[in-house]
């Protein structure tokens, strides 16, 4: 199969410049004003390589609902990854992209009967589930589906904890797969999420411990299991991620589904790809001084132009803490205390109750890292206000692991008129702004 990574027109490659280079030069264009996202490919590309390294038996399945950014997605396609979609749009999503039905996990135990009739008729046929009326369901519209039964398994320790609204609990496994073997239905494995943001990397040999326990009470029931899903729950931000957490699947895997027993693992993790992928970029767009009864300046209310009903949304949704630094170089100005508020008329969009900032006028930027999980797929427009546009920028030797693990057809430059970077060697001499190119990719697989 070929996938194409067909980078936006203004996609940037780095060569000697930072992300804050780039940055400084985005929002310095003229009529800049609107929030914007950068995306560094470099960051994304060695996410995938240190997963296929510390869990090389684990084979991801992007969950497209974490961030569904068009050149994140192709990435993940082009270098082999599978994909966890939640409804009909995401699996249309994927699926245009050229993305073959065996690659998708449909990963939702409790589907619209709209949105299973649609998967049936694109053989999305791998699909998880956690209760009865969802098996009669998939009875009626897709009888033929591969299931996967989700099982609860909770994290101590999380953001989001998922099993307080799906997953079945292990001892009432056995009535379930009871009730697929009268339907006649085709179980085929097992999954769980320890929940979103897992901070118990633990949890992971219990909840992979307790799979192998659904493994032989579907062998009892006549069931023949061979697949494992881990879900997600990896985090996103951080040193040595996976390392921790990476240990305790092998040990567990080797301990309960050791290489040769023929059961196939794949994971669903979401925000491990995609957080410190993206720099979310916001402009000041009013400001209001505090002050105590003698006229001295308390504090700052800064109100900036994203807020928590768009890209802040896992500020309130899952507890999220921001950082936040000037764009400006402000040199060894005071840290006076301020607030940061979203844009919309709502009180409840308040981004940072207590800040420390140089003092900052309208119209400056602020940058805030690792935002690229659960922003913008879960964040609206409300009041009107957009959702930020992400530009694309790949640091150079990322663009030479693309052209050498992608095989691609074509890498072309669009030559342009503005300031010149020096694309490396076998590369033309490429302007800064106007860098387009398009690679056609054979799939490699994870
Ligand atoms: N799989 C399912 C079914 C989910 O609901 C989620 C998140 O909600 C994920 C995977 C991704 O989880 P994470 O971003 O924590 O890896």
């Amino acid at each position: 199969m070929k996938l194409e990574c067909n980078f936006a027109d203004d996609a940037r490659i780095l060569n000697e410049e930072t992300i804050m280079d780039v940055t400084k030069e985005l929002a310095g264009e003229p009529g800049m004003e609107d929030p914007f996202c950068v995306l560094n490919v470099g960051d994304l590309v060695q996410k995938i390589k240190v997963w296929k390294l510390k869990m090389p038996r684990v084979k991801p399945f992007y969950a497209v609902k974490c961030n569904d950014d068009k050149t994140v997605l192709e990435i993940l396609a082009a270098l082999g990854t599978g994909f966890d979609c939640a409804s009909k749009n995401e699996i249309q999503k994927v699926l245009q992209m050229g993305v073959d039905p065996s690659h998708i996990i449909y990963a939702h135990p409790c589907k619209p009967a709209s949105h299973l009739r649609h998967a049936a008729k694109q053989n999305i046929s791998l699909m998880t589930f956690d209760n009865e009326v969802e098996l009669h369901k998939i009875k009626a519209y897709y009888p033929q589906a591969r299931l996967v039964i989700r099982i609860r398994c909770d994290a101590l320790d999380c953001a989001i904890p998922l099993g307080i609204k799906f997953g079945v609990y292990p001892e009432d496994v056995g009535a379930l797969l009871a009730v697929a073997r009268d339907l006649d239905l085709n179980i085929v494995g097992v999954s769980f999420h320890v929940g979103s943001g897992c901070r118990e990397p633990q949890v992971f040999s219990r909840a992979i411990a307790a799979a192998k326990g659904v493994f032989e009470e579907a062998q009892d029931l006549g069931f023949n299991l061979n697949l494992l899903d881990i879900g997600g729950g990896f985090l996103g931000v951080g040193d040595n991620l996976l390392d921790e957490v990476a240990e305790i699947v092998n040990k567990s895997l080797e301990e309960y589904f050791p290489e040769d027993c023929g059961v196939k693992v794949i994971a669903e993790p979401g925000r491990y790809f995609v957080a410190s992928a993206f720099t979310l970029v916001t402009n000041i767009v009013a400001k209001r001084d505090v002050k105590d009864d003698d006229g001295s300046l308390m504090s700052t209310m800064y109100y900036i132009n994203d807020g928590v009903f768009g890209s802040f949304n896992s500020i309130v949704n899952d507890g999220q803490i921001v950082k936040v630094v000037p764009l400006k170089d402000c040199g060894e100005s005071p840290l006076l205390p301020c607030s940061i508020w979203g844009p919309t008329c709502d009180s409840a969009d308040q981004v940072m109750p207590h800040a420390a900032l140089p003092r900052l006028s309208c119209g400056d930027w602020l940058v805030w890292p690792n935002m690229g999980a659960y922003s913008m797929t879960a964040g609206g427009t409300f009041n009107g206000f957009p959702l930020p546009k992400v530009y694309v920028v790949i640091p150079h030797h990322t663009w030479l692991y693309l052209e050498e693990h992608l095989g691609m057809t074509t890498s072309k430059f669009e030559l342009g008129d503005n300031s010149v970077i020096d694309g490396g060697p076998g590369y033309p001499t490429t302007p800064a702004n106007t860098t387009a190119f398009t690679c056609a990719a054979a799939t490699t697989s994870l």
